[in-house]
Parts: C-alpha cells; sequence; structure tokens
C-alpha cells in the first residue's frame, strides 16, 4: 500500500471498524479490571520499524484497535481513582468523534465560524453554571495546566503594566519577581505554570496554619500589606487533590480587593461544587476572581483534553496572547472572534462539541445529578473506611476525595507509610481497581477520587475490600 489517495474509499469503513469496537468495549467496562499487566506484552505488536509500504488503511486501524482494547489502562471505566481522572459521557465521547470527523482548524474565524461560535457558546454555558459573569473572557485549553498558563500570563501581563513594562514586547528583564502568595493546598501545576512563564516556581509563597495546608489568613494580610502597595497575585484553591479541600475564596476575594492584587483561582475539579445547593457555598467568590481555571475532562467527564481558562478583563487576554505581528494571520472582523489570540496555542482542535454534547445532552440537571452522586459516593466510602478496622480516615470525605490510609492494629506508627506504600504498588499491580498514594500531613495516605460518570457505590465497596484483601496479605508476609 501506499498513498492514501489510493484508499480514499475506505475511509468510512475504517470508522466502522472503530464503531463496531466501540460496543463491546465500553460494554465491558464494567467488568474489566482497570489495568492488567500480563497484557502489556501486545505493546509489542506497535512496535517494529517504520514501514516502508503501509498495511492498508483496514489493516492498520484493526491492529491499533486490538492491541488497543486489549492493553489500554481503562481509565475511563468506573474503577479508576488515581490522580483527579472522570470519565466521557455518551453525549462527550460521541461530540469528540463528531470533532475528529469534521476535523476543523479552530483558532481563527475565517477557517471555522462552527468552530468558534460554538466555543463563544459552551464559554456562555460554563459561566453560567459556575456563577461567573457573562463578562468575562474565556478561552478553551487542553487542561488546567494550561488554563493556569492562561490566567497567570493575563496576571504577569497586568502585574508588569502596573511596573510600566509590556512584558510581551519586553520579556521580564529589569523587573522585580512576581509575587504570588497562595495557601498550602496550591497545586503543582500553579507552579509549573509559574515556570513556564518565566516568573520562576519559586516566586510563590504559601502562608498555611496547619499540616493540612490550610489558609493562615492573617499571614497572607501581612505578606500582602508588606508589598506597600506594590502588585502581588493571590491564587486561591477550590478542590485540592488529597482531601477535597477547598480555601475560603471570598475571604481571599475580600484581601485581594483590599491590596489590590489580582485573584486567580485553582478549580480544576472543585469548579463544579458551583453546580449542587449542597457544596456551592465553596465557590462564593469565584465570580470576584481575575481568572478562574477549571478542567473539562475532570468532572464534567469529557473526554481528554479539556479543559478552560476564564479571565474577567477580556481586553488583557488579548494583550497577553494577541499581537503575532504576522501578516498572514487575519483579524476577525466585529463579533468574529480568533481563539488563538486568547491562549497561549495557535492550531487546535474543535475541543467545544464534546462539551457541547454533554451539556446539551443531560443540562444543568444531568451534570448536578452526577456530582451529587459523587458526593454521595465519597461519603459512602470515608463511611466504609470508617467501620473498618483496619482503615483510618484522615479527612472528612470532600467534594469527591475520601483521604484515609492502611493501619491494622499493631503496627507500630514509625512503619506505616512503607506499609502504605507497598500497599498503593500491590494495589496498582492488582489492577482490579486503581487508586494512588500521596503525602498528607507528613503521611503516605489513600486520596481515592470519585468523578467517573459511571462510577456508584458498589465501586468503591470493591476498593475497601481489595485495599485490605491485599493489606492482609502483605502485613501476614
Ligand atoms: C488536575 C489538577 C490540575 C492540573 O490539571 P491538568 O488538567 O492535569 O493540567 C490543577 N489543579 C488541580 C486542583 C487539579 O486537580
Amino acid at each position: 500500500m501506499s498513498d492514501p489517495l489510493h484508499e480514499r474509499d475506505q475511509a468510512a469503513a475504517a470508522l466502522d471498524l472503530v464503531n463496531r469496537a466501540a460496543g463491546p468495549y465500553l460494554d465491558g467496562l464494567a467488568d474489566r479490571p482497570v489495568h492488567d499487566r500480563s497484557l502489556d506484552g501486545l505493546i509489542d505488536e506497535l512496535d517494529g520499524p517504520l514501514p516502508v509500504k503501509g498495511d492498508g488503511t483496514l489493516a492498520g486501524v484493526e491492529r491499533l484497535l486490538r492491541v488497543g482494547t486489549e492493553a489500554a489502562t481503562h481509565s475511563s471505566g468506573p474503577r479508576f481513582f488515581h490522580l483527579v481522572v472522570g470519565g466521557s459521557t455518551p453525549a462527550a465521547m460521541a461530540g469528540d468523534w463528531t470533532a475528529s470527523l469534521l476535523d476543523q482548524v479552530t483558532g481563527l474565524w475565517v477557517t471555522s465560524p462552527l468552530a468558534a461560535r460554538v466555543e463563544t457558546i459552551v464559554l456562555g454555558w460554563l459561566k453560567e453554571m459556575f456563577g461567573l459573569p457573562a463578562s468575562y473572557g474565556g478561552v478553551l485549553t487542553p487542561s488546567a495546566t494550561f488554563a493556569h498558563v492562561t490566567g497567570l500570563a493575563c496576571a504577569r501581563q497586568w502585574w508588569a503594566e502596573r511596573h510600566g513594562v509590556d512584558v510581551v514586547s519586553e520579556g521580564l528583564a529589569g523587573l522585580p519577581r512576581m509575587p504570588v502568595f497562595s495557601s498550602g493546598l496550591v497545586h503543582a501545576s500553579t507552579r509549573k505554570a509559574l515556570q513556564v512563564l518565566g516568573c520562576g516556581r519559586d516566586t510563590l509563597r504559601t502562608f498555611s496554619r496547619d499540616e493540612g495546608g490550610r489558609l493562615d489568613p492573617a499571614a497572607l494580610e501581612a505578606a500582602l500589606e508588606a508589598l506597600g502597595g506594590a502588585p502581588a497575585v493571590v491564587v486561591a484553591n477550590l478542590g485540592d487533590v488529597n482531601t477535597g479541600d477547598s480555601d475560603p475564596i471570598a475571604g481571599m476575594a475580600d484581601l485581594a480587593e483590599r491590596y489590590g492584587a489580582w485573584l486567580h483561582v485553582d478549580g480544576a475539579f472543585g469548579m463544579f461544587a458551583a453546580l449542587s445547593p449542597r457544596t456551592a457555598h465553596l465557590a462564593r467568590g469565584v465570580e470576584r476572581a481575575d481568572s478562574v481555571t477549571a478542567d473539562g475532562h475532570k468532572w464534567l467527564n469529557v473526554p481528554y483534553e479539556s479543559g478552560f481558562s476564564f479571565v474577567r478583563d477580556p481586553a488583557v487576554m488579548g494583550r497577553a496572547f494577541g499581537s503575532w505581528g504576522s501578516a498572514y494571520l487575519p483579524d476577525g472582523g466585529p463579533g468574529e472572534i480568533n481563539y488563538n489570540m486568547l491562549g497561549p496555542e495557535s492550531s487546535r482542535r474543535a475541543r467545544a462539541f464534546p462539551i457541547w454534547a454533554t451539556l446539551r445532552a443531560y443540562g444543568r440537571e444531568g451534570h448536578r445529578e452526577m456530582v451529587e452522586r459523587h458526593l454521595d459516593v465519597a461519603a459512602h466510602l470515608a463511611l466504609l473506611v470508617e467501620r473498618a478496622p483496619d482503615l483510618e480516615l484522615l479527612a472528612p470525605s470532600r467534594l469527591c476525595i475520601t483521604c484515609f490510609r492502611y493501619r491494622p492494629p499493631g503496627v507500630p506508627e514509625n512503619r506505616l507509610d512503607d506499609l502504605n506504600a507497598r500497599l498503593g504498588e500491590a494495589l496498582l499491580a492488582d489492577g482490579r481497581v486503581y487508586a494512588g498514594t500521596s503525602t498528607y500531613r507528613g503521611m503516605t495516605v489513600f486520596r481515592p477520587a470519585t468523578l467517573n460518570w459511571r462510577t456508584t457505590e458498589a465501586d468503591v465497596e470493591l476498593l475497601v475490600e481489595v485495599l485490605r484483601e491485599l493489606g492482609a496479605r502483605l502485613t501476614a508476609g
């Protein structure tokens, strides 16, 4: 085989292969282990020298599907509790396939008014869901990390302008370090964004009043006051990865206002607290932030990759990311938004389609119900942990996260970290259920996150069962 032009009549047949694999794959997700290491060897079938003559469309796709459906980590199934990972609702997945089918050049109005308008539509819907003013600017990003880069680049632009410097043309040279303050709940990706932006990851200072990383508001205020009126950036965290805990956003918004600071909110998954009356109070104050980060591939249950950045003053986005200065890139006319001038990407896919599809299919109510089911599942897990004599709950379940460790009677405290780390490895090797470990208040802990639309109480019951079974085996041996 050679030139794909000779195979143009195979395009629909190739997609039909994917379609026929999809049913059995998706139906099987509930029953299969999250990962079966004995199947990793199959990946060899994708290796080898670059083919000189290709296999042809159907044979190539067939091989990828055969290996992929077996050797994949089935993280879109109901028992992947590692990191903070959502699934993909049926409508979102179909919307994502549509994005591939239509393959829109997304970023400039002229190349796809369809993709640009749908991006505007979903950003409007998301602002409404999150309680953000409609006047906020926004852009879809690949992830929360990229949304941080977007929001913090806007913060940096604003901050440098306050020092009389246009950082887009002049860079950071000659400026002092940009002060960035947060609590100990801050996520590693905030530092990564600061490092990418040339601000330096260590410019971030955290003010915590306890080992769990919760904010010390007085210390934050003292740091802001000590700047003597110089501008600063405050990062508030809505939903942390260890326990789901949140900073007092409204209080931080008060401080930011009082000291003229830029308030950036990391609501990667926590932003979805705004959907339920049970948790909406946690998000109060977000509507006063200067920039807000959230993810689509987490609690919205849209496939990877999907994130969003919102910025109070849309003009700052244009200053931070426009100014291409390239004659072949057309400006948009009135009402024609070029989204690649509002964020770090140039070429991009129609990331809005899966978001549109899931919001259109299930609406605000459907997504609220899903979020509330996950609150219940996390609470159920906390109850199971409390009842188990060999498990220790370390924080109340908050949002979709439950933090605990394995603590069988008789094992001394100084051996627990090692035991939990080994149990974590055993859990991943077992593969029936996936959850990762972290460090919380100096302890090695499990912090499963339950935010996949497929996940129910039975799935966390299996997590507890498998952990206790493997734990008993480790302590017996
Ligand atoms: C996951 C997460 C991030 C980073 O998100 P990506 O989409 O992986 O870039 C940032 N902050 C918090 C609180 C997160 O949970």
